[in-house]
Parts: structure tokens; C-alpha cells; sequence
């Protein structure tokens, strides 16, 4: 397990870092004026190259499970946030398959549960991605319910294919398929529910299905309740993400340390777009010389460069003496375990942008060490020159 780790680690790491290039350009290319067939094909690069990064980002997350090292959070969620999100990114395959795509969101609205916000996206995505997937006309609805015991049950309901009631069982458990014929028509690994119900059980939860061959399918996941007040919650991600904007002012000086070309070109062009004026250094070493000539308000660093890496650069950041010696600075890598995040918060980063860049979390992560509790005021401070 331990050596089937290391090599599934590798791997992740190796293919991540061109498939870095190859979405985040075709994403770039979207953009820019196309002819309908252009477009077409572009679409066709990004859709395939999404179902590529699906398909390793499975296979990651069960190697993970099945080595024992899936680390879940267990903080207080709105779902009804993450169904809103789940729906928007569904609705237009939805659309173009003509199904009516729905949610109640009356129940969620008013409880908390516990788990992990980005893991119960996952899940919410597996199933409500199958129901769209295996229903050819009809709906695909998106409800919730308070169960007894303390527990909130979501469930995705549609009139698809169903599954029989001697198959459902094998639904759960690893590389299982229903139809291989239909899902070479279809695609998938037959890893998403396995994973999903890892996910949910690690949360304290359960995972489940109900259906009949031919007349549909409800997919459904409980989770533990937590009471509180409505009022007493968080903002909203949006509104927090909107303070952060409108309190920005001027333009923000990005230093990017990356070795790889092609992946320095795509960063730049992406953090160009959040009006960042951006620098470049291709090892740790340049990026020292530019921090003590120049100042800069955050860093986006690579780990694994020649000459020195990203982790022994940000020691010598903090070990130097100065004000920029608590520059934020975020690590930019296509290593993903848990283990690689661990060592960029042992060297001293603060935060961790996994590859292939998702142009949203980088936009996030951007106004998180922007935001006022660590903006103007704060950013000045890390002005400045290094002394070593
Ligand atoms: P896959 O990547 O193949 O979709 P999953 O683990 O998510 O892997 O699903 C496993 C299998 O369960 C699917 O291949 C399909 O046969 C069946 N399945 C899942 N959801 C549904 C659904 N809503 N309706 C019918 N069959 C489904």
C-alpha cells in the first residue's frame, strides 16, 4: 500500500503538470474569438481534458482511502450553498439534454451540518452528475429532509435507467458498473460511489439508493444535524468574496516563482485577469535576489524547481529579517496528498493552490490574502526589502 502510494503520488504529480497547461490554455482559448467549429472542438478539448482530471482525481482519492489517509474537516456547512453551486455547474448539461432540473431548498435552508464543505461538493456532484448522466428525458430533483436522530438527508431523485435491485448493492464497492456497454457509452470509472460513501461514513454519515429497473432512481446521503440559530451563521461565501473585492485598491504586485514555461505563461495570463502585476523567477534563488530588490504583496510559489526548490525558499523568507519576511505566500503544485500540503506549512506558506489551476479558486485564494483582516493595512507591512 505504502510503495502503491508513492507511485500513485508520482504519477499524480507528473500528469497534473501538463494537463496544467492543457486546460488552463484551452480555458484562455474560450475566451478569445472563434468560429463555431473552433469553438466546437475547443469545447471538446476542454470537456475531455475535465473527465481526464476526473478520472485521476478518483483514482487518487481512493488509493488515499484505501491506504488509510483521507483526512476529512468537520466544520459547520450550509448545503444549501453547495446545492446552489452543484445545480449551476449541472444545469446546462441538463438543459441540453431537456430535463427538467430542480431543488427544494426549504428544509437545507434552515440547518447546518457537519462535515467537509469540499468533500460534500464531491458527493453532491458524483450523484446529481449520475442522475443527469442516466436519465434520457423526464427530471432529475434535488430535495432534503430532517430524519429522526439528527440527521439530515438529501436526495437526488430522477426518472432514469434505475438500476436492479440485485446490482444496487455492488453500487458501493470499487470499479463497479451496472452496464459496462452503457457506460462505454457513458464513461466513468465506476469509482464515484465508492469514494462518495467513504467520504460520507468518514463524516459520520450514510449513503444509500432506491430503485427500480427502468423507473428511476433516488440516490441519498445522510448527515449529522447541527443546531443553531440561522442568524448566528457565517456570511455567505459570495458576500465575503465581494467585501474582498470592493476593499482592493490599486494594483496588487505578484511575485510567481515557477520553473516550468509553459505553466509560468498560463499563471501570469491568469493572475493578469485579477489585474495583478506579476513577476517572474524561475528557481527559489532568482526569486530572493527580485524579493530584495522590489516590493511585492504576495507570492504564488512552485515546490519542485532546480537550483532551490519552493519549500527551501519560503525558510529562507521567513528566516530573513525584514518586513517581508510575512509576505503571504501560497504554495502552486501539482503535488496534492495531504503530506505535500503538510510540508508547505512546515516550510512557512500559508496557503496551497493545487494544478491544474482552477482560475475560481485561484481568484478565491487571491481575495483571501487580500481581504481586509489581512489587506491594506497588513499588506503594507509586507513591503519591503529582505535582508538575509
Ligand atoms: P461512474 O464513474 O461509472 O459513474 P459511479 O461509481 O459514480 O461510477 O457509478 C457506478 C455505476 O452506478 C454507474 O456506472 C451506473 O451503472 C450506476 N448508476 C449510478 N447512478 C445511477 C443513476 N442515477 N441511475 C442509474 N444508474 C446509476
Amino acid at each position: 500500500n505504502r510503495a502503491k502510494s508513492d507511485f500513485l503520488a508520482t504519477m499524480s504529480h507528473e500528469l497534473r503538470t501538463p494537463m496544467n497547461g492543457m486546460l488552463g490554455f484551452t480555458s484562455l482559448l474560450l475566451e478569445s474569438p472563434l468560429n463555431a467549429e473552433q469553438m466546437q472542438f475547443v469545447r471538446i478539448i476542454e470537456s475531455s481534458g475535465n473527465a481526464l482530471l476526473s478520472i485521476l482525481n478518483d483514482v487518487l482519492d481512493f488509493s488515499k482511502i484505501e491506504a488509510g489517509q483521507m483526512a476529512v474537516e468537520m466544520v459547520e456547512v450550509d448545503l444549501s450553498l453547495t446545492i446552489k453551486d452543484v445545480m449551476s455547474v449541472l444545469s446546462p448539461v441538463a438543459a441540453a439534454k431537456g430535463l427538467a432540473f430542480s431543488c427544494d431548498l426549504a428544509v437545507v435552508a434552515d440547518h447546518l451540518v457537519l462535515g467537509d464543505p469540499g468533500r460534500l461538493r464531491q458527493v453532491l456532484l458524483n450523484i446529481a452528475g449520475n442522475a443527469v448522466k442516466f436519465t434520457a428525458s423526464g427530471s432529475v430533483r434535488v430535495s432534503a429532509s430532517r430524519m429522526d436522530g439528527g440527521f439530515l438527508r438529501v436526495s437526488v431523485i430522477d426518472t432514469g435507467i434505475g438500476i436492479r435491485a440485485d446490482q444496487q448493492a455492488l453500487l458501493f464497492q470499487k470499479f463497479s458498473q451496472v452496464d459496462s456497454a452503457a457506460n462505454r457509452r457513458f464513461g466513468g470509472t465506476g469509482l464515484g460511489l465508492a469514494v462518495s460513501k467513504r467520504l460520507v461514513e468518514l463524516m459520520g454519515g450514510q449513503i444509500g439508493v432506491l430503485s427500480e429497473e427502468g423507473r428511476g432512481a433516488e440516490f441519498w446521503f445522510a448527515l449529522p444535524l447541527v443546531e443553531a440559530a440561522v442568524s448566528e451563521r457565517a456570511l455567505p461565501v459570495e458576500e465575503r468574496l465581494e467585501m474582498g473585492v470592493g476593499s482592493i485598491e490599486g494594483v496588487t504586485r505578484v511575485l510567481l516563482v515557477e520553473d516550468h514555461p509553459f505553466n509560468c505563461m498560463l499563471a501570469v495570463r491568469l493572475l493578469e485577469k485579477l489585474h495583478c502585476r506579476v513577476d517572474t523567477a524561475e528557481n527559489g534563488a532568482d526569486a530572493l535576489k527580485l524579493l530584495n530588490q522590489g516590493s511585492y504583496d504576495l507570492v504564488f510559489m512552485d515546490c519542485h524547481m532546480p537550483v532551490m526548490d519552493g519549500y527551501e525558499t519560503t525558510k529562507c523568507i521567513r528566516q530573513s529579517i525584514g518586513a517581508s519576511a510575512r509576505i503571504p505566500i501560497i504554495a502552486l503544485t501539482a503535488s496534492v496528498m495531504a503530506e505535500d500540503r503538510q510540508r508547505c506549512v512546515n516550510a512557512g506558506m500559508d496557503d496551497f493552490l493545487e494544478k491544474p489551476i482552477d482560475f475560481e479558486k485561484l481568484r478565491a485564494v487571491y481575495l483571501r490574502w487580500l481581504e481586509p483582516q489581512h489587506g491594506n493595512e497588513t499588506r503594507r507591512e509586507h513591503k519591503g526589502s529582505l535582508d538575509f
